[in-house]
Formats: structure tokens, C-alpha cells, sequence
């Protein structure tokens, strides 16, 4: 939706919110408020279309993804003006969204069908040989989606593309913060692609959220873990699943056996990119003590040659303003608590005084775990590093949190490996960071305070349909044995069929082990 439209249609409706830039506080637009009959209207009228959507079957569904996969690369650069607008990203964030999309429709376009398909399964049980087991997967007819502001597309077409394909329809509540971007593509997915009318979006703060989870038959929340709670609250009202991608603390943790200048340049970017407010961020590092002093120097060195501002087009920045002003506060408040306690500012430490909400790299040291900054999530561009004696120190103190969204180690392959594999997450990256919520192939989600369920792979999508089990009988005879009448007789052949597939040793197979009385 163009800016200018929406803007036209705020100044219609009964109630509407702005849209700030937050790079320079500037207002964006103005977004019309959609409240519980908006919602319940919009999801009866996909609702309605989601039949005739499911029986495209997954490869007719697949060439609408198609469609809008082409109009996504044909318009990257519209697509990243906007992010840059409303999230106050530098154009290398912005860019991402549209390069992660495109595959993750290329990705369960060909495989969502091999995941979903009917399966035949042969009888464990001889008495069950008689009948003939197939499974088929069929959508929930809505899925409600609700997401956060720091990838604004990212974080609900990533999920709504799978529920799509699934065969079901889809109705995203974007984060208030940043719902513009989202709009344009739904828009131009009726408008322009014409494409069936199974996907919208409903606009508005945590009530508009509440009455799409009243709504709809399944929930996909991305956000935080407070707002989580309250989703999960609200939907066991009606007994609807609920799907939640939520917020981490990431430790990353440096082997002296590591490639220092490789873990460092890793460091840089898994803990400041989009500014730090990435769900996988790396917050908090644990370096052994060997390589301590020469990891601390390279990261800073790296740290500080970081680039602050906003780009256009062009590119050339590599860090951009805050999304979210509220984060902002949280932010302050992480660092001065650590200071209070003892923390050592390495570099940053202060808001950069200018318009919008800047706050540039920061890396504490003298940290510990009794501080905010190594134990809540902080979500900005802020981490902390502590000296550890070994690798079991290390996977103590990065398993010490409630959180278990993802971590990394860096270290010679096998003993980096070994220790990931003690993690506590639920994505670990070995000598990287960041890159496994890139691969589509496995899933994504958190242990613990992070979530429940996952996405990508195969659960990606199958938590989008049901089983139902087709039980069909081979032969029809008058009676099965298990029918009444419940006679004598009867049940000693039964007793006697138990003994014989049931037992495992053949004295009670011949009825021998029977206790008596
Ligand atoms: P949030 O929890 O404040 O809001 C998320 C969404 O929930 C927004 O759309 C919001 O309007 C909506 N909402 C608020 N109250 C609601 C209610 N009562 N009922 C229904 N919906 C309601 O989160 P945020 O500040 O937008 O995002 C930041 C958080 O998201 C961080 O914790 C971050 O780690 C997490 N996150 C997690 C992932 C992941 O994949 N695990 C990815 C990105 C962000």
C-alpha cells in the first residue's frame, strides 16, 4: 500500500496510529486501526476462500508463491526503501529481507509437498495387520500470525509462506512499529499478482492481536516472551495451538584453539547487526583465557571501525539507527547497571545525541553474571565478555540463563563441535554465527524461555496441518472379533493371540507365565 494511501485511509476510518522513522523521529504515515469486527470480518472472509485454496493442492498453491516471489525480486529496492523508513535500518539490513524470502518460497515450493504428502504405514501390531493405515496433512483454515518490528517482513511472510503452502489462509497482525512494508506486499498479492484472496493483514496494537488469536484456528507469534505469556493465556481460552519464536540471550564462546581474527570479525557481526536487535544476536561471549587479551583487542579494533548512519540506495553504512525507542531505555538501563556493579566500558556506553535513536556498538568487560547485561535479554547493540579457565567453564556459564534460542563456538573443528553439541539452544553455529536461521533446511526455534515449536524444515510447515489417520479394514466380513457379543470363548482366543504376538519369550507365547491365584 503506498504511503499516501493508507495515510488517505487512517484519515477515513473511525481510529488509526502513527508511523514514526525512527532514524529521525519523523512521521511516516498514518495506519488505520483495525479493531475486533475489522478482525473477525477479515478472517471469516479468508476463511470462506480457504477451501477452494486447498484444493489447488501444493504445486497450484506453489505457483502463487511463485508469483509473488517474482513481484519480491522485481521490486528489492521498493521493498528496502520502506524497511529503511520504519525500521531505520543501513541498506545492507534493509536488502536481507528480500534475498531470505524469495528462497524460503524456492524452498518449500519444491520440498513443502514431500513434507505434507500422505504416507502409507504398515502395521506394527499383527492383530492390526487386517487394516490398511495411511495418514493424510490437512490445514488449519486460518492461521493468524502476529510479529515483531525488527524484521518486518522477515518474521511474517517467513512463517506465512509455509502456512500458505500448507493450504491454509493467512492473516498477519504486524507490530504496530513497523506494519508498512508488509501492507505494499499484501496489496500488491491482491492487486497486483490477483492472486486468491487467503492472505491480509489486520493493523493495530495488543488488542487487535487478542481478537485475531479469538479468530483463528492456529497462532504464529514472534515477539517477546511477556507478550508470549499472554497469547498463550488468551488462546487456551478457545483451545487454539500456539507456534512462539521467542527472545534470546546468545552466548558465543571463543576455544583457544580458534582462528582469533576469524572469531573476532564473527563477534563484530553476530552481535551489531540491524543494531544488535536480532533475536540470534550474539549478547554475551565467553573467550578462553589463553586467547583472551588478542581476542578483546581485534574485536574492538573491528568494533570501532564500524560505520554510523543512514544510507540510501547507495549503501556504505554499517550501522543504523534503533527500531523501537522503548529498546532504546532497556538498552541504558543494561549498561548502567553494569557500570554500577563494576563493568568496564570498552568502547560506546552513551546515546549518540541526534535526531531519532542512535546508540552505537558497545563492549563490556568485568562482567558477570549477577549483572542485567549477562542475564536479560538486552536487544541492542551491547555485548559483554567474560575470561573463562576451560571449555566446561564456558558451556556452564553459557547454558546459565533461561533463555536457549542459539550460541556459536569457535574453535578447531572437532572440540568446537563437541562443545556445541552440549549447548542448551536450539540452533548452535560452529565457527559462524547468525547464518543458521539461513538454512531453511533445519529448524529453527528455542529451548526453554525461547519458544515453543519451530520453523523451517519439515516442522515448518507440519505444524501448519493436522493428521488424520485413515483406518481402513481389507476384508468385510459380518464381524470383527473385537465386536460384542463379549463371550467366554471368544476371550480366551484373544488371551491366547496376546500371549503369542505379545510375549517375547516363548514360555508365556505358550501361555505358561500366567499368574494364578
Ligand atoms: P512484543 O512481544 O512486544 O510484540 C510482538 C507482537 O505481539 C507485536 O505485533 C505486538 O503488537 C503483539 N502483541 C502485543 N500484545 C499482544 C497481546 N496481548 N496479544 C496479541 N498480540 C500482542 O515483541 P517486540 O518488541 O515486537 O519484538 C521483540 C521481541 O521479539 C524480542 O524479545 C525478540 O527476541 C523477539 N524476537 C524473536 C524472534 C525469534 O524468531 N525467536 C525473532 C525476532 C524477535
Amino acid at each position: 500500500m503506498a504511503i499516501d494511501t493508507v495515510t488517505e485511509r487512517a484519515e477515513s476510518a473511525a481510529e488509526s496510529f502513527e508511523v514514526i522513522n525512527p532514524a529521525d523521529g519523523s512521521a511516516i504515515a498514518k495506519v488505520p486501526l483495525d479493531g475486533p469486527a475489522e478482525v473477525a470480518a477479515n478472517v471469516a472472509r479468508v476463511r470462506a476462500n480457504q477451501p477452494a485454496w486447498e484444493e489447488l493442492g501444493v504445486k497450484g498453491r506453489a505457483q502463487w508463491m511463485y508469483k509473488l516471489r517474482d513481484w519480491i525480486l522485481d521490486h528489492q529496492d521498493e521493498i528496502a526503501d520502506t524497511m529503511q523508513l520504519e525500521t531505520g535500518k543501513v541498506r545492507g539490513e534493509a536488502a536481507g529481507e528480500a534475498v531470505y524470502l524469495t528462497d524460503l518460497i524456492n524452498f518449500y515450493g519444491k520440498k513443502g509437498g514431500r513434507y505434507i504428502r500422505d504416507e502409507r504405514v504398515p502395521a506394527h501390531s499383527p492383530l492390526m495387520k487386517a487394516k490398511k493405515l495411511r495418514v493424510q496433512y490437512r490445514p488449519y483454515p486460518v492461521v493468524g500470525v502476529i510479529s515483531p518490528w525488527n524484521y518486518p517482513l522477515l518474521l511474517s511472510m517467513g512463517d506465512a509462506i509455509p502456512a500458505l503452502i500448507a493450504g491454509c489462509a493467512v492473516v498477519i497482525k504486524p507490530s504496530e512499529v513497523t506494519p508498512i512494508g508488509l501492507g505494499e506486499v499484501i496489496e500488491a498479492w491482491k492487486s497486483e499478482i490477483g492472486a486468491p484472496d487467503v492472505f491480509d493483514v489486520v493493523n493495530g496494537m495488543g488488542e487487535t492481536g487478542s481478537a485475531l488469536v479469538d479468530e483463528v484456528d492456529f497462532v504464529q507469534f514472534t515477539g517477546s516472551d511477556r507478550t508470549a505469556k499472554k497469547v498463550l493465556a488468551r488462546a487456551a481460552e478457545t483451545l487454539t495451538p500456539v507456534s512462539a519464536e521467542l527472545g534470546g540471550k546468545d552466548p558465543m564462546i571463543v576455544l583457544k584453539s580458534a582462528n582469533v581474527e576469524r572469531a573476532a570479525n564473527a563477534a563484530t557481526w553476530g552481535a551489531f547487526s540491524n543494531v544488535g536487535q536480532v533475536c540470534i544476536s550474539v549478547e554475551r561471549l565467553y573467550v578462553e583465557e589463553p586467547v583472551y587479551d588478542e581476542f578483546v583487542e581485534r574485536f574492538t579494533e573491528e568494533v570501532k571501525k564500524l560505520n554510523l548512519g543512514m544510507d540510501g540506495r547507495e549503501h556504505g553504512k554499517d550501522i543504523g539507527s534503533m527500531t523501537f525507542p522503548p529498546q532504546m531505555q532497556v538498552v541504558e538501563d543494561h549498561v548502567e547497571d553494569a557500570r554500577r556493579n563494576g563493568a568496564t566500558i570498552v568502547t560506546g556506553g552513551e546515546r549518540i545525541e541526534r535526531d531519532g535513536d542512535w546508540y552505537p556498538p558497545t563492549i563490556l568487560t568485568d562482567v558477570d553474571h549477577s549483572m542485567k547485561i549477562m542475564r536479560d535479554e538486552t536487544f541492542g547493540p551491547v555485548v559483554g565478555i567474560m575470561k573463562v579457565r576451560d571449555a566446561d567453564e564456558a558451556v556452564r556459564l553459557a547454558n546459565d540463563t533461561r533463555f536457549g534460542l542459539a550460541g556459536s563456538v569457535f574453535g578447531s573443528k572437532r572440540e568446537a563441535e563437541a562443545v556445541a553439541r552440549r549447548l542448551e539452544v536450539g540452533t548452535a553455529n560452529v565457527n559462524d554465527v547468525l547464518v543458521g536461521f539461513l538454512a531453511s533446511d533445519v529448524p529453527m526455534g528455542g529451548w526453554k524461555d525461547s519458544g515453543i515449536g519451530f520453523r523451517h524444515g519439515e516442522y515448518g510447515i507440519k505444524k501448519f496441518v493436522r493428521p488424520e489417520s485413515i483406518v481402513s479394514s481389507r476384508f468385510i466380513t459380518k464381524r470383527e472379533p473385537l465386536y460384542f457379543p463379549y463371550t467366554q470363548k471368544r476371550r480366551e482366543q484373544l488371551r491366547k493371540l496376546t500371549d503369542f504376538f505379545n510375549a517375547r519369550d516363548w514360555r508365556r507365547r505358550r501361555g505358561r507365565g500366567r499368574a494364578r491365584r
